[in-house]
């Protein structure tokens, strides 16, 4: 058995977490190879180590005294050190990151120092070896990620290797200039090693005992989703639900590998296992719901459009033009609907109505604003009648106006819209009806 083990900043934010985090790794020897991130915060008031290295940085790349800042990150690290008791000393790293802050050798390389640290004092504490991620995670020169390069050296790297410690978050182009992922990009590095390594299972320590069905910024105690599939978290993930980093799902899917959600402070809760399918039955039809807020929807109609060739096309490049990608495109007999984001699309409305004309001369274009959609997933509904009817009797018991009904081609979800002064009551109706009642 191998598994990868990725931990997040909240669970090495001190000396007291890496001993929670040591001891989960002591007590299976199945874990192997182990991707922290950089120090998160210790409580709510306090700063993620990544980001007083932008801060820094920032300073740094003004010509201002950085020293203080420096020191402060620092102060960090030594913390953890001196709380584990490692005689380990940072000394020559930190010379070597105050000359490149000062020669300004980037803000990719000024972020990643905080996962390469951390990686340090985790390989010292579990007497593991040492991978510094810029030899092994490939990026081109644009700085793309290159999956199947960084695949393939990884997986001869750590061919021999028994036990070993890769910092996450980012790799480095051939000449060796580092590049990050996008925030939270550990996540991404986890399963990256989990694929070059063929782990039997990926698991990622957070601060939560999984995903929960639905945002219990919303919802009060929303029970926690036990299995999903990768499909089911991708149209989760998509419509914001968070947790897990949205890239890091495509290394492991490559080899089918499941992602298993654990906490750190809780580590004897089952937490949330990420699968390619399931024979399992869900415990409701649904497995989440998550939405998003401050869509703009764009009504196009005009007489007989369905038998005129290429109107979906024409209609769909007046947005293209400008820039602006679309979330759904509900249609009717005479009218098609394109729902955008409503910040980019509020710049640019007048010039997409004038391309809406010059395209497709539309009858009419309406354009209606503040609306939320809303994503019930669940692979249990392909296999059940009447979700939709408990759906919408659902929001209409809670008196929410439904303003658009889209079912994926997938069956794996039913969007709907609704006004955005709705949201909260329509996730509400929705997470009672199946989960709550469960009836
Ligand atoms: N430390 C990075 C961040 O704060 C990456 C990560 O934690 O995954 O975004």
């Amino acid at each position: 058995m191998k598994k990868v083990v990725k931990f997040g900043g909240s669970s090495l934010a001190s000396a007291e977490q890496f001993e929670k985090v040591g001891a989960i790794i002591r007590s299976d020897a199945s874990r192997r190879f182990v991707v922290p991130s950089a120090p998160g915060k210790r409580n709510k008031k306090d700063t993620k180590v990544t980001d007083m290295l932008y801060d820094c940085y920032a300073t740094a790349e003004a010509g201002e005294d950085f020293s203080a800042k420096l020191n402060a990150i620092r102060a960090r690290y030594q913390e953890i050190i001196d709380g584990l008791g490692l005689s380990l000393s940072l000394d020559a790293e930190f010379d070597i990151i105050r000359k490149e802050f000062a020669a300004k050798a980037g803000r990719d390389y000024a972020a990643s120092r905080g996962e390469y640290l951390n990686g340090i004092v985790m390989a010292a504490y579990l007497g593991y070896e040492f991978i510094d991620a810029a030899t092994v995670i490939r990026f081109n020169e644009e700085g793309h990620f290159l999956p199947e390069l960084t695949n393939e050296l990884l997986g001869k790297r750590l061919e021999n290797v028994d036990s070993a410690v890769i910092p996450g978050f980012y790799g480095a182009r051939e000449d060796g200039t580092v590049v990050t992922f996008s925030r939270g990009g550990s996540d991404i590095t986890g399963s990256i090693v989990a694929r070059a390594i063929r782990a039997d299972m990926y698991e990622n320590w957070t601060d939560v005992s999984g995903f929960l069905v639905a945002d219990p910024r919303i919802v009060e105690n929303p029970e926690v989703i036990e299995t999903i599939t990768y499909r089911e978290l991708r149209e989760l993930s998509y419509m914001g639900a968070g947790v897990l980093h949205e890239d890091a799902i495509f290394p492991v899917r490559k080899e089918g590998i499941p992602i298993n959600i654990k906490n750190t402070n809780r580590p004897e809760d089952p937490g949330t296992l990420i699968v390619e399918s399931t024979c399992r039955k869900p415990r409701f039809t649904i497995t989440g719901i998550a939405g998003k807020k401050n869509f703009a929807s764009v009504t196009i109609e005009k007489d007989m459009m369905n038998s005129e060739i290429g109107f979906g096309r024409k209609v769909l490049t007046a947005f293209e033009e400008n820039a602006l990608s679309f979330e759904h495109v509900p249609s009717g007999i005479d009218t098609m609907t394109v729902f955008v984001d409503q910040h980019a699309f509020e710049e640019k409305e007048q010039n997409v109505i004038s391309a809406l004309h010059r395209l497709v001369e539309p009858d009419s274009v309406e354009v209606d604003s503040d609306l939320a959609l809303i994503a019930i997933v669940g692979r249990g509904m392909r296999s059940t009648r009447g979700t939709a009817g408990r759906i919408f009797s659902a929001l209409a018991h809670a008196r929410v106006n439904v303003r658009m009904i889209d079912q994926g081609s997938s069956e794996l979800n039913v969007i709907v819209g609704v006004d955005n002064a709705d949201f909260e009551t329509a996730i509400r109706a929705i997470y009672d009806i199946f989960v709550t009642t469960n009836i």
